[in-house]
């Protein structure tokens, strides 16, 4: 089965800020993870056109047409949060954002080459390295989803060939598909070394 990362096609489109009654998950004291934001998401955008799908990494905002399909296709891994609208009504033009909240959680496939750095006593959050060739799901449990995070690395949102389809289908804009071997981290440079 073919899975694919989801990210942001184009930045023509009206970007999404955290306005100030926004907040944020409390940081642990003992390895400084934490800092996510807390739903429901105080957002607002700028003053461009506001696309089906946002990416306000990690999280993503879609609008009601994507709701409704998504609901009605019985899309699996995905709930749908109230969002606080912070923002001029007039920008929305009638829609409404939606925090597309991805709750289904993958393992990375070993092939990744994926290892447990650090595990904090404290809060319990792990930190993994980085990974090798591509970043994938293993099958057996991503077959259940239809859209998923990957345990390790959650940062990125994953989609299947059903999902790709029902977007490009119903030309829901502002997204690109990215295939999980081609998924390249980013962030390598600031992770942690592996000491083989
Ligand atoms: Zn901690």
């Amino acid at each position: 089965m073919r899975f694919y990362e989801i990210r942001e096609k184009s930045e023509s489109f009206a970007q999404v800020y955290s306005t100030p009654e926004m907040k944020f998950m409390e940081r642990c004291t003992a390895c400084g993870r934490g800092g996510e934001r807390v739903p429901p998401l105080s957002i607002k955008f700028d003053r461009r056109n506001i696309p089906d799908l946002s990416f306000y990494p990690p999280d993503i905002l879609v609008t009601d047409r994507v709701k409704a399909m998504f609901e009605q296709q019985g899309i699996r891994g995905v709930e749908f949060l109230e969002v606080s609208y912070q923002g001029d009504p007039q920008l929305l033009q009638g829609k409404r954002i939606w925090h597309f909240n991805v709750v289904a959680k993958v393992k990375a496939s070993p092939e990744c080459n994926i290892m447990l750095l650090k595990n904090c006593e404290v809060c319990g959050r792990k930190e993994y390295s980085t990974w090798d060739g591509g970043l994938i799901a293993s099958q057996e449990d991503a077959k259940r989803y239809d859209v998923f995070r990957i345990e390790e690395h959650w940062g990125y949102v994953f989609i299947n060939e059903r999902v790709k389809k029902l977007i490009i289908e119903n030309d829901f804009v502002n997204a690109k598909f990215i295939e999980d071997k081609e998924v390249k981290d980013t962030l390598a440079w600031m992770r942690p070394k592996v000491d083989y």
